[in-house]
């Protein structure tokens, strides 16, 4: 039997089909359209739609507090200010995530320092993280990264020892668990991101959880222009801005909040028979699953990509074929944060970051090795598919392989 031509080069795709996303129906319509109509589309902190959704929110990751704000990098910004960070503190992030994991740092005025990730997981090393951690150190941010939690008993065990303060980078992990407990809810702030792409949207918007009564009150005061509690309109404490988000992203928050439950267990059991298939093809490996991970959302379905048996093609061509497949896959960051312009050229502009700062020499292995050559990404909305879609997957990258070998 001749081997199939590649959708890439003209051949029929494997898979014909869209995946959606966002998911909405009248019930998201009426509620907008209610708010809409209701003329009280924002208030002073924030109107009684905003503070239902905190609770809401707040109760499902099973924190105290939860505090809106206009997406999830100025939540990242609230959690770190509150949490004290003051300038030329260090705070430890990875290197393999979203930009403002680090920016928001720069734009506390502190020194992000970037540690490895772990080449099973592609979550950030504790081992890394203990061995970066000097008097300047105040923070660590773990990144959920793709949805698969971070080690968290040995994050939070290594920064009590040396009393640093942990901000969770859940972007990509509403609904997904550790041990049980809903991510976001293990550190001192988890900070969420609600952007069109992340698996609980409101087109942009992002939140903070916390269990801890000062930061709740400083985070809330610091996404209201610094006003405080029972204080007045016009008196401002602390050097905040505006940050609140409309009441028609709440109640859309709120309709949503309701599907993520259902859709986190869909992507967590297409997420394990994927994994089921795909550790049977030669030269791909899914990430490392832990009995700690009792709920994985997926927000990324990452495989490693071995180019040796595929013909040594490079990942980035491969991750275009699979595409090309009908496979809403992509090859993922280009390069490490460090790599960046903004780290290599030290654009800090008004931000007060010592000069000894240096990211030229900052060297991350694994990192490098998951950008450059071995990490493939397959998006959220398509790890909502069915199981028949799992078994397309699978059988999109037999096809390439066969075409390769
Ligand atoms: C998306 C994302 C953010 C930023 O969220 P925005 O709402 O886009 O500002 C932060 N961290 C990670 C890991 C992300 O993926």
């Amino acid at each position: 039997m001749s081997t199939q031509q590649l959708a890439i080069h003209g051949g029929s795709r494997t898979i014909d089909k869209t995946f959606p996303w966002p998911i909405y129906d009248q019930r998201e319509i009426s509620i907008v359209e209610e708010v809409v109509r209701s003329g009280k589309w924002g208030n002073p902190d924030c109107g009684e739609e905003v503070a239902k959704f905190e609770q809401e929110f707040a109760a499902y990751c099973g924190s105290k507090y939860a505090i809106t704000c206009v997406n999830g990098s100025v939540s990242l910004r609230l959690a770190l200010i509150a949490c004290g960070v003051k300038p030329g503190d260090e705070v430890i992030v990875p290197p393999y995530t979203f930009i403002t994991t680090a920016s928001s740092v720069i734009e506390c005025n502190c020194v992000p320092v970037f540690v490895d990730i772990d080449p099973e997981t592609y979550n950030i090393s504790p081992a890394a993280i203990e061995a970066a951690i000097t008097p300047r150190t105040k923070a660590i941010i773990p990144v959920h990264f793709g949805g698969l939690a971070c080690d968290m008993d040995a994050i939070m065990d290594i920064a009590k020892r040396h009393n640093l303060r942990v901000i969770e980078d859940s972007a990509h992990a509403h609904g997904a668990e550790y041990k049980g407990k809903k991510l976001g809810s293990i550190g001192d702030v988890g900070s969420f991101s609600f952007q069109s792409s992340k698996n609980l949207t409101s087109g942009e918007g992002g939140i903070v959880v916390t269990d801890d009564d000062e930061l709740y009150a400083m985070m809330r005061s610091l996404r209201n222009v610094g006003r405080i509690e029972g204080g007045q309109w016009y008196e401002h404490y602390n050097p905040g801005c505006n940050y609140r988000i409309t009441q028609m992203q709440a109640v859309l928050l709120s309709a949503q909040l309701k599907r993520l439950e259902e859709q986190t267990r869909r992507r967590n059991e297409n997420g394990l028979y994927l994994n089921s298939l795909l550790e049977k093809i030669d030269g791909i490996a899914p990430l490392q699953r832990t009995a700690n991970i009792t709920m994985h959302c997926y927000h990324i379905y990452i495989f490693k990509y071995d180019a040796s048996r595929f013909g040594n093609l490079p990942k980035d061509e491969f991750a275009a074929m699979l595409a090309a497949e009908g496979v809403p896959s992509f090859k993922g960051y280009p390069q490490p944060l460090y790599k960046q312009p903004l780290f290599q050229n030290k654009n800090f502009m008004c931000y007060a970051i010592p000069d000894t700062v240096d990211y030229t020499s900052v060297h991350c292995p694994v990192a490098e090795q998951a950008c450059n050559t071995d990490a493939v990404w397959i998006l959220q909305h398509a790890m909502l598919g069915e199981k028949e879609d799992m078994e397309a997957f699978a059988k999109a990258i037999l096809k390439i392989q066969e075409a390769l070998a």
